[in-house]
């Protein structure tokens, strides 16, 4: 499937010689359009689209043929979440249950940490082209996402990181404003410089809101980086895409092989289905099947 782009857009950028990264992204239309295809309630989309941001954050680091996949499996209701992302800024991705939606939390704000749970794991899986995908986990801290991804890259890969997400749910259950930061210390950087990239990130708390202020990633990124010799390295689209096709399906469907399709074809006098990853349907009526069957032999 593919759909109109949204208008989000992620930058790049350095500061102190290259010893700090920061990569900021508005995903707004995005995070909108995963909830259209997937039906999500509130809190699940809140939950989706600051997993689907957090891909996008990371993917864009990639080089040209690589992947990434970012999961999370807490114990709370939503079950797993699920975000692929490539490096021009093409997402995908899932909730388990996308019809939770819990009471709103005291301060008022969508209560991802109990959708999602305390208590589970996170993963990152980078696919490099090699021969395994190399996948890292850490334990969650809160579920809030934002927080289990720092953690992740401190414990995992070893890089101090500052990472806030956030998603803004219209009354109606559209999506308002969605965004995301990532700020990395690499090697070589003065550990001082965390505190002044923490309390310039401060200023940008409650990212989601700043996004529906109108705050650019470009914008996002000078404010983190306040006080710093910075510039933007490189920018693109972040869109919901996902790689699904009908040829594609119709493969897997030949796959499962003669005997599950006379069966199919017999029983159900047809097949229909959907993409996991963006909830496109895909409908095989009996000659499609028969099609198939006739090409087996
Ligand atoms: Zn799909």
């Amino acid at each position: 499937m593919t759909d109109a782009a949204g208008g989000d857009q992620w930058v790049r950028a350095v500061a102190a010689d290259g010893q700090i990264r920061v990569l900021a992204a508005r995903t707004t239309g995005t995070v909108e359009t995963a909830r259209r295809r997937h039906g999500t309630a509130p809190t699940a989309t809140a939950a989706l689209g600051r997993v689907l941001t957090a891909a996008a954050l990371l993917a864009v680091l990639l080089k040209d043929d690589q992947k990434l996949t970012l999961r999370i499996l807490g114990d709370g209701p939503l079950g797993g979440l699920v975000a692929a992302g490539l490096p021009d800024g093409r997402v995908r991705g899932y909730v388990q249950h996308p019809d939770v939606h819990l009471p709103l939390r005291p301060d008022g704000k969508l209560d991802v940490g109990g959708a999602v749970g305390r208590r589970g794991t996170i993963s990152v899986t980078r696919d490099l082209g090699l021969r395994e995908p190399y996948t890292g986990s850490a334990l969650l801290v809160s579920g809030e996402i934002g927080e289990d991804l720092t953690a992740y890259l401190w414990q995992s890969e070893q890089t101090p990181s500052l990472v806030s997400l956030g998603v803004l749910v219209n009354p109606d259950g559209s999506v308002r404003a969605a965004g995301g930061l990532l700020v990395q210390l690499l090697p070589g950087a003065d550990p001082e410089w965390a505190r002044r990239l923490e309390a310039n990130a401060r200023s940008l708390a409650g990212i989601s809101r700043r996004v529906d202020d109108g705050l650019s990633p470009a914008g996002m990124a000078e404010r983190v980086l306040e006080g710093f010799d910075s510039r933007i390295l490189a920018e693109g689209e972040v869109r919901f895409a996902c790689g699904c096709s009908r040829a594609r399906v119709e493969g897997l469907l030949a796959a499962l092989g003669r005997e599950e399709l006379t069966r199919m074809l017999e029983e159900d006098g047809g097949a229909e289905l959907t993409c996991r990853f963006c909830g496109e349907r895909y409908n095989f009526g009996a000659d499609d099947l028969r099609r198939l069957l006739l090409r087996e032999a």
